[in-house]
């Protein structure tokens, strides 16, 4: 970096010299200039008040020069500080040219480019089917029901009428939370083995009339295979009224099936055994897929099994009893429908684990 140095002859060839040397220093440094703030260091340095390079050049050449030389060495001086001031000044006009040039490369814009496409998200198939599943009901003056997943032994088996040695309750089937043994059984929390549960809290909340459907996740120690899965989803209904008759159950579900799958869908009901019903039965549909006529889907039997339901045994109307549940002057229907199931069915998928992989291949065809 140029310093102004001290002048012993003050001779006209020697102040050429010491100015031309000063102006090339000058020319140096503005060339390696390349921002708006490098240039605010250099024009500070040339021009500031104090100690700026045309300050030293005041006090070191024109102060110190002898009597006789002044008036040549400050003509000289005046004439070289306006050429340096000129000189700094068309310095800022390149650099501001130069740096408002690269920004407006830098945010240069090719309209011509094609746009950045965002993948379209969607409702997962399942939950589209669930919320389906659901409105099918709202429409019929349901209202929804939600409970925890992790629920007592209370209100998953006990209060729903599970005898002690159902296999429900065995420890193959029912994930237990740990470290419990301190409690009563009954107390003993475990991830909910069906959205059951939610009628009873539902019933202990609000005296009869009920009409309530519940969606939610449950829990299976099952292991994974084309179409079980540890972890799966279930509507529940449950309807109590004065006067409620399996007609009621049988119209409900088969309304139900048809604003699911179409009004050509039949239904079809044959006995069957659950804790919390009695009477209780399993409901087939004939085959979406050939009409039932028979096919490979169906087994050839032209009817598809789709949910468990029955009139809800008075044994349960017994934990609520004084609640208004009165099981000589109320009856009820429940039911429940695998979500997987009916969405496996609905989109003919063939592998239950396609809906948790999380695979976008799979998922996006649902958009
Ligand atoms: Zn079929």
């Amino acid at each position: 970096m140029y310093t102004v140095p001290k002048l012993d002859d003050y001779s006209p060839e020697a102040l050429d010299r010491a100015a031309a040397d000063l102006l090339r220093a000058l020319e140096n440094e503005s060339a390696a200039l390349h921002s708006e703030s490098d240039y605010k260091l250099f024009r500070d340095r040339w021009l500031a008040r104090k100690n700026g390079v045309l300050t030293q050049v005041n006090d070191t050449w024109l102060k110190a020069a002898p009597g006789p030389a002044k008036r040549e060495v400050g003509q000289r001086v005046n004439a070289l500080k306006a050429h340096v001031e000129a000189a700094i000044e068309g310095v800022h006009g390149q650099i501001h040219a130069s740096s408002a040039d690269a920004k407006l490369a830098a945010e240069r814009l090719d309209i011509t480019l094609p746009g950045i496409q965002r993948p379209i998200g969607v409702r997962h198939p399942v939950l589209r089917v669930m919320d389906e599943i659901v409105a099918v009901f709202q429409a019929m003056g349901y209202s929804v029901g939600e409970g925890p997943e992790v629920e007592s032994d209370y209100y998953n088996f006990e209060s729903l009428n599970f005898p002690p040695n159902h296999p429900a309750r065995d420890t193959q089937d029912t994930l237990f939370i740990g470290g419990q043994e301190a409690k009563p059984a009954r107390e003993r929390l475990l991830l909910r083995t069906h959205t059951s549960p939610v009628q009873i809290r539902t019933m202990e909340r609000q005296p009869p009339p009920v009409r309530i459907v519940i969606p939610g996740k449950v829990h299976r120690n099952d292991p994974l295979d084309a179409t079980h899965s540890p972890v799966f989803h279930q509507v529940e209904g449950l309807a109590v009224d004065t006067n409620i008759t399996f007609c009621d159950l049988k119209g409900t579900l088969d309304h139900a099936m048809k604003a699911l799958f179409g009004s050509s869908v039949k239904t079809r009901f044959y006995p069957s055994f659950f804790p919390f019903t009695e009477p209780s039965a399993d409901m087939q549909v004939s085959c979406i897929f050939c009409g039932g006529k028979g096919c490979r889907k169906c087994k050839f039997s032209g009817w598809i099994e789709l949910l468990g339901c029955g009139m809800v045994d008075p044994n349960v109307f017994e934990f609520v009893k004084e609640n208004g549940y009165d099981s000589s002057k109320i009856s009820g229907f429940a039911f429940g429908m695998g979500v997987e199931r009916i969405t496996m069915l609905k989109y003919e998928v063939e592998e239950i684990q396609l809906f948790y992989e999380g695979d976008v291949r799979f998922l996006e065809q649902f958009a």
